[in-house]
């Protein structure tokens, strides 16, 4: 598949959209102007992949709808040369979107299926985050903490305090935290100790797997 004028074209419809329900940080916008997301996807769905919603993906996941995409990542205002750790790689949009920022990108998925393919994918388009893996995102990566920001993509049912301890004091996480509907969570670490929280919107992941599941 190819990138074309068309999908350029509707591309910048898309910027348009996810301007119009409130994003106003430039570099995030230009970000989603610029990546081809339809490659992201399976090419059945090429035709809807400038649509702002959600789309299936391998091993049962989803695609993140770009307004989330980009929700999430102007909360974390990211500079470049930022440490970031990202949970959930899925199909990889989320963490070409923190590549075009200059963040030097370190991601986990959990379904192994996922993990290679997008490892591979994300190379092939040349995308190069820092480091993935393929393990368990709630223990985060304690080998290469501590992170600048934090970005988890599935809903948590609670906050992980692995990934809490792995932010640097002043760092910034992002987390959508609940069962079946998740509000949007930020935390800003203020000291080793102190931990400042605020709450956004509510949001619909698919959920943070765990051992059990
Ligand atoms: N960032 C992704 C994107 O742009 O496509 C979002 C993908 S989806 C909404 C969430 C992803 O989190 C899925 O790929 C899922 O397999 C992964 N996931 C779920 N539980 C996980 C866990 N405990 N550790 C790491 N990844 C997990």
């Amino acid at each position: 598949m190819q990138d074309n004028y068309r999908h350029k074209g509707k591309r910048q419809q898309l910027v348009k959209t996810v301007k119009k329900k409130g994003i106003t940080d430039k570099v995030v916008l230009d970000a989603i102007g610029r990546i081809p997301r339809h490659l992201f996807m399976d090419s059945s769905f090429e035709d809807h992949a400038y649509q702002d919603k959600a789309f299936p993906i391998a091993a049962d996941q989803t695609i993140s709808q770009p307004y989330t995409v980009a929700f999430q990542t102007e909360k974390l205002e990211i500079e470049k040369g930022d440490k970031v750790l990202e949970i959930g790689t899925g199909s990889g949009y989320q963490t070409a979107v923190l590549c075009e920022l200059g963040a030097k990108v370190y991601s986990i998925e959990r379904q192994r299926e996922l993990y290679r393919k997008t490892k591979m994918f994300l190379n092939k388009i040349g995308y190069r985050p820092k480091h993935l893996s393929f393990g368990d995102g709630y223990k985060g990566m304690p080998d290469y903490a501590p992170f600048d920001k934090i970005i988890v993509t599935a809903g948590a049912p609670f906050v992980p305090k692995d990934l809490l301890g792995q932010l640097k004091v002043g760092g910034r996480m992002v987390i959508p935290v609940g069962d079946d509907v998740q509000t949007m969570t930020l935390f800003i670490r203020k000291s080793p100790t102190e931990f400042d929280k605020t709450e956004f919107g509510q949001f619909r992941f698919v959920p943070l797997l765990g051992d059990k599941n």
